[in-house]
């Protein structure tokens, strides 16, 4: 009798054991949860549309087609168009999470910009590369207002130069290292009010103005509630192929899904330098 007392007790006892290892991994998967919501959201599911057209010297319908294939991979819902007339198409911009834009000078027009700005601010990523994103329609102030930059030049053309990582802790940067790279270093006027996440510094060899001078490469703001990405990087599309720029690239896209799905993030402003 004593022994089968003694066995319930010890049966009772490994209950209370295993009810408290359950919790624990519980709380566990939770922690695991929080921590990862607080890196990049998912592009699974999410509406993306992609624009692309302008000047061809930048081929962007090879853009368009590297980015809707990278995209697809993550499960996002990829819809193509080669006119910004769908900016004024007010039933397609309000489902979209993100619009991804490669369409270098060109013009928009008033129901275009007003379109596309009214989507922004209520909460659509907006992100793009190159002049495809900060050097569209060159005669729009409320564009570069948006955006946070305009390409103004690139001294020398295509040539090597180091993309230094600036933001070590941002999860758009996280984990990736400075990368050479040869392409167009591009130089612009920059909105102070953005987040740079990695730069370069240009010598005076092409323009000696100019010697010293560092440049973002990488940025995010705001716009309204809408998420900005830019990198400067991808004068012929194919460099997002490489690695570094592909990472930065679909990071970026990553964080500016997110919009309508997560809080704001505060920072300081003005930020470039920091
Ligand atoms: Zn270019």
């Amino acid at each position: 009798m004593k022994d089968r007392l003694f066995l319930k007790f010890i049966s009772f006892i490994f209950c209370l054991f295993l009810i408290g290892a359950c919790q624990s991994g519980a709380d566990h998967d939770v922690a695991t949860a929080s921590m990862e919501t607080a890196t990049l959201p998912s592009l699974s599911g999410k509406k993306v549309l992609i624009v692309y057209g302008g000047w061809p010297g930048h081929k962007p319908a090879l853009f368009a087609e590297i980015a809707s294939e990278l995209l697809r991979k993550e499960g996002a819902e990829v819809t193509l168009s080669d006119t910004v007339e769908i900016y004024a198409n007010e039933e397609v911009m309000s489902q979209m999470d993100l619009i991804v834009q490669s369409v270098t000078m060109d013009k928009i027009g008033k129901e275009q910009i007003k379109g596309l700005v009214k989507a922004v601010k209520g909460g659509t990523g907006f992100a793009g590369a190159h002049g495809g994103f900060c050097d569209s329609f060159r005669s729009n102030t409320e564009y570069q207002f948006m955006t946070g930059a305009q390409f103004v030049a690139h001294p020398g053309g295509q040539i090597d130069y180091t993309v230094h990582i600036t933001s070590a802790e941002d999860a758009i940067t996280k984990g990736i290292e400075d990368f050479q790279t040869k392409t167009e270093k591009y130089y612009m006027h920059v909105d102070p009010n953005v987040k740079v996440l990695a730069s370069t510094t240009f010598t005076g060899e092409h323009a000696d103005w100019i010697d010293g001078a560092v440049m973002p490469v990488v940025w995010k703001k705001y716009h309204g509630d809408g998420r900005i990405f830019c990198i400067a990087l991808g004068h012929n599309p194919e460099e997002f192929h490489e690695a570094a720029a592909q990472q930065l690239l679909m990071n970026g896209l990553r964080w500016a899904s997110g919009s309508k799905y997560e809080d704001k993030e505060e920072w300081l402003s003005p930020v470039v330098y920091q």
